[in-house]
């Protein structure tokens, strides 16, 4: 399989940005973000609009999104079956739902326990796949828990074996709050290959110690195609202070284009979505943006 990424800019990103876009603003930057190549593009989420007001107007989006035809995979969020049924008013052929290995986490991220989230997940993953779309389950803090520290290997595999067995299309490793490093991406994988195959994982890396386009190397050598990155590398976790964004989707983009592993690199596709986020009052901050705003250059040597 070739090297798939995903953008989650307009999911994952925009959650925890103050900025609220419009329905307008998103239909551009989502105009944009396609002619940056992605293979799938994470548009938004049927959470309840009172948690998070970005995602107030859901439906409207998707609803001016679907007046056209898409050529580009979309998919979005639902945290529960009725976000799930939201969803299956469009034609939106992926849905994502999740579950954190964490306790804590989960607690104070969904108030559910781990297991009223897997519960949740597998209703999730059964609705989506009686509707014939494809689904993902996001596993987040796999690599480390802002409250908990550390994860017990005997946890991983527990949910990692009840997540399987519920078979998604694919599984989305998450590292919440950016500790995961390239040995720790090949540890957990060897320990999600037992239950799962790691040709249907994707990773989804943050950047917070700057450590996220060499883990998600380590991921590509031990199998991996699949990877998450949002545009500027916006976003970050509420609940965990310092933690910055997902890894920057064009950082991901040249590292693998500059080791020959994905053909092109869309440089002035992300230069104008980059422009678009920042004119939007957002703040890019992935290693090639800050070259960018230096006025420095984006060499493929
Ligand atoms: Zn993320």
């Amino acid at each position: 399989m070739n090297l798939q990424l995903t953008d989650v800019t307009l999911r994952d990103g925009l959650q925890m940005e103050k900025q609220v876009l419009g329905v307008e603003q998103k239909l551009q930057l989502l105009q944009r973000l396609k002619a940056c190549g992605f293979s799938r593009i994470e548009i938004t989420s049927f959470v309840n609009p009172k948690r998070v007001p970005q995602f107030a107007d859901s439906e409207a989006f998707c609803q001016a999104v679907f007046a056209q035809a898409q050529d580009v995979p979309l998919m979005a969020f639902v945290p529960n079956e009725k976000g799930m049924e939201r969803l299956l008013a469009f034609p939106i052929p992926w849905a994502a739902c999740f579950v954190s290995v964490s306790e804590a986490f989960n607690s104070k991220n969904v108030n559910a326990t781990v297991d009223e989230s897997l519960a949740q997940v597998q209703a999730v993953v059964k609705s989506a796949r009686q509707a014939g779309r494809k689904v993902r389950v996001y596993i987040s803090t796999v690599f480390g828990c802002p409250y908990q520290g550390a994860i017990q290997p005997e946890t991983l595999k527990r949910v990692f074996q009840t997540v399987a067995e519920s078979k998604p299309d694919e599984i989305a490793l998450g590292d919440t709050i950016g500790v995961a490093t390239p040995n720790q991406v090949r540890e957990v994988l060897a320990v999600l290959a037992k239950y799962f195959p790691v040709a249907q994982t994707a990773l989804h890396l943050h950047n917070t110690y700057g450590l996220a386009v060499s883990a998600a190397r380590a991921g590509y050598d031990a199998g991996v195609r699949l990877f998450d990155g949002a545009t500027g590398g916006i976003g970050g976790c509420p609940y965990a202070k310092g933690a910055s964004g997902n890894v920057a989707s064009e950082d991901l983009a040249y590292a693998f284009w500059r080791d020959k592993l994905t053909p092109s690199f869309a440089a002035k596709q992300f230069q104008q979505a980059l422009e678009d986020l920042s004119s939007a009052g957002m703040n890019p901050q992935g290693r090639l943006s800050e070259v960018w705003k230096k006025g420095g250059q984006w060499y493929g040597i």
